[in-house]
């Protein structure tokens, strides 16, 4: 079955061309130009993934991501105008999953779209079979990680995580007592080697352990592993 992929752009040009680049690498695409179409194919189709521009007539892409977070986990890659690039921070910390700013070249959407993919593939090869339903809450002692809501409680409180944070969060402890090393967290969580490399991982996990970890004399919940990586206790 091929990956299904939702292209969401009101611009008629870019969403044929997009439309053309996908399906000529074997994704099954659908198209749209409308907020509120759009809104109603995700929901009905339940895509792979969706490449959703910013600016839209009826829902813009912002309202669309927020209200898709509430319902699902599928991937976003979403689209802006160069002018429009004070939104990154915006996009990301409203669920999308990656961002690219217009114009881009054909070749570097569709490394995005392959990574974003392979990402996702991998996360949920990564919690067993695609059969298989993993475990959908995970506990550990007062910290609960529900993967149906895509909640994180501490304490009974939800903990405002950013999508990347989650991903990691839910990654280490699905390997709970084993040490994860950077590359291969950076490989199943973000699904590719970008500017910042490792280090990123390193910022995420400080950030993890700042949200989850109020207690500074209580042991931390992912150890350092001096030259090897991080591992989650619990
Ligand atoms: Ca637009």
């Amino acid at each position: 079955m091929p990956e299904r992929i939702l292209v969401i752009e009101d611009e008629q040009a870019l969403r044929e061309t997009l439309s053309y680049n996908l399906e000529k690498e074997g994704y099954a695409v659908q198209a749209v130009g409308d907020g509120h179409v759009a809104l109603e194919a995700a929901r009905a189709k339940k895509p792979d993934l969706i490449v959703l521009d910013l600016m839209l007539p009826g829902l813009d892409g912002f309202e669309i991501t927020r209200i898709l977070r509430r319902e699902s986990n599928i991937p976003i890659l979403m689209l802006t105008a160069r002018d429009e690039e004070i939104d990154r921070v915006l996009g990301l910390e409203m669920g999308a999953d990656d961002y690219m700013t217009k114009p881009f070249s054909m070749r570097e959407f569709m490394a995005r779209v392959k990574a974003t993919l392979r990402r996702v593939r991998l996360m949920r090869e990564e919690s067993g079979s695609l059969e298989d339903e993993p475990k959908k809450v995970l506990e550990f002692e007062d910290l609960v990680i529900d993967t149906t809501r895509h909640e994180v409680l501490l304490s009974e409180d939800v903990i405002p995580l950013k999508p990347r944070e989650y991903d990691l969060l839910l990654f280490l402890a699905r390997h709970k007592g084993q040490v994860m090393s950077r590359s291969l967290i950076l490989e199943r969580v973000w699904g590719w080697d970008f500017d910042g490399g490792t280090r990123t991982v390193d910022v995420h996990v400080r950030w993890l352990r700042s949200k989850l970890e109020e207690d500074a004399s209580k042991p931390t919940r992912i150890v350092t592993v001096r030259g090897a990586g991080y591992r989650f206790d619990g």
